[in-house]
């Protein structure tokens, strides 16, 4: 007896190996008709049809025949796999998961909210989101803090924190530790110190959030193990990635070649200025991974939304299949919770971003008030979750 899912995938191929068109007409839950199918996990970007049955991607194709419960037309859309966001704040309140579900984000990381005292709750969230969600606990034991969650460095307790992985191995998937100097001051390297030793009892990368560090970066990076990330890579200075003559720090490249990750880490104060972009990108130094450092206030910040984030990215000449992929496949390797995700291979699980890609003229902001204006954005236009589209709330 076959279920529900093999028959399904039966009959959406039986056309093909037959050659008989519409002679076992298939039946999908959802098919999205038309729309321009940027997927690259596997290099795609052509006009395509995706068939959904069963909660998973059936057939990416021109023109499926059969019928499906629902439709989506697509025509003049970008059909993508579903965003992920490694550095976001969503777990902060139970509002936020459904709120960035509608800008495409189909999964996301709460980076460093909850440390061994509030993780309980952003878990509850992550577990309660419609969803994948997933969180990294603060090394410092109170989570992110005003003022600065690392100038009394007893914040950072190992056994605390490695007690918060145990009790939360289904969703906590990594260590924060935030080492800019408001942040930490000369706690830095002492706090990554102890994120890495919390973190290798179970095998877990380390993300850390640079940015006016106190320790330079080249005394930073070599705490880094292959797999770790540095999020918010343009920071501006001091100790940014760029020495004093604006040319990328030989540590850094170093760090990217054995396995360092960099993510773009948007946020709205410290994060990143123009030129910092301007100045690594021209050397080739790209991020591997954006994320917007969102929390559910960041509708009326520079961050907007996720596809904003991305947006930004044209205007230094990134293509947009690169675009794409640092949204969803670069995002999908940094965290195990992800491997199924991040693409439209048929099987995959059905969460799917559609946006609209408009010309014209938008300004964009970085943290330092500096705008800049670019010929286009991508905005959200729909969301598809495990093969239902997303209401709009
Ligand atoms: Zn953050």
């Amino acid at each position: 007896m076959m279920n529900r899912r093999q028959f399904l995938t039966t009959a959406a191929s039986a056309p093909f190996i037959a050659g008989v068109p519409n002679a076992f007409a298939a039946t999908y839950d959802l098919i999205i008709k038309g729309g321009r199918v940027i997927d690259p996990s596997v290099g795609l970007d052509a006009v395509r049809d995706v068939a959904i049955a069963g909660g998973k991607i059936a057939a990416v194709e021109p023109n499926i025949a059969g019928d499906a419960t629902e439709t989506i037309d697509a025509r003049g859309k970008i059909v993508a796999p579903g965003l992920i966001d490694i550095h976001t704040h969503a777990g902060r309140s139970k509002e936020g998961p459904p709120l960035a579900l509608q800008d495409g984000v189909t999964g996301w990381v709460d980076a460093g909210s909850g440390g061994a005292d509030n993780i309980d709750a952003i878990a509850a969230v992550a577990r309660g989101a419609p969803q994948i969600g997933r969180c990294l606990v603060n090394i410092a034991r109170t989570g992110v803090a005003p003022g600065g969650e690392l100038h009394d460095i007893n914040r950072a307790s190992v056994a605390l924190a490695k007690g918060a992985i145990a009790r939360h191995r289904d969703v906590v998937v990594g260590v924060k530790a935030r080492l800019s100097n408001e942040v930490a001051g000369p706690n830095d390297l002492e706090a990554l110190r102890r994120a890495q030793e919390a973190a290798s009892a179970f095998n877990l990368p380390v993300m850390i959030h640079v940015g006016q560090n106190f320790s330079p970066m080249r005394a930073i990076l070599p705490l880094l193990k292959r797999g770790d990330i540095v999020t918010h890579m343009y920071a501006p200075p001091p100790n940014s990635i760029l020495d004093d003559q604006g040319r990328l720090f030989p540590d850094v490249t170093a760090a990217r070649r054995r396995g360092v990750l960099f993510d773009f880490g948007n946020g709205i104060s410290g994060h990143f200025d123009w030129a910092t972009v301007e100045r690594a990108t021209k050397q080739g130094f790209w991020p591997d991974t954006f994320s917007t450092d969102w929390n559910a206030m960041s509708k009326t910040s520079g961050v907007v939304d996720f596809p904003n984030v991305m947006s930004k990215f044209f205007m230094f000449g990134m293509p947009l299949m690169q675009i794409i992929a640092c949204a969803t496949c670069n995002a999908a390797r940094v965290f195990p919770s992800f491997d199924d995700r991040g693409t439209l291979n048929v099987g995959a699980p059905a969460d799917v971003a559609l946006l609209e890609l408009r010309e014209g003229n938008f300004e964009f902001l970085d943290n330092y008030k500096g705008t800049r204006t670019g010929k286009q954005r991508l905005f959200p236009f729909a969301t598809v979750l495990a093969g239902k589209r997303a209401p709009r709330v």
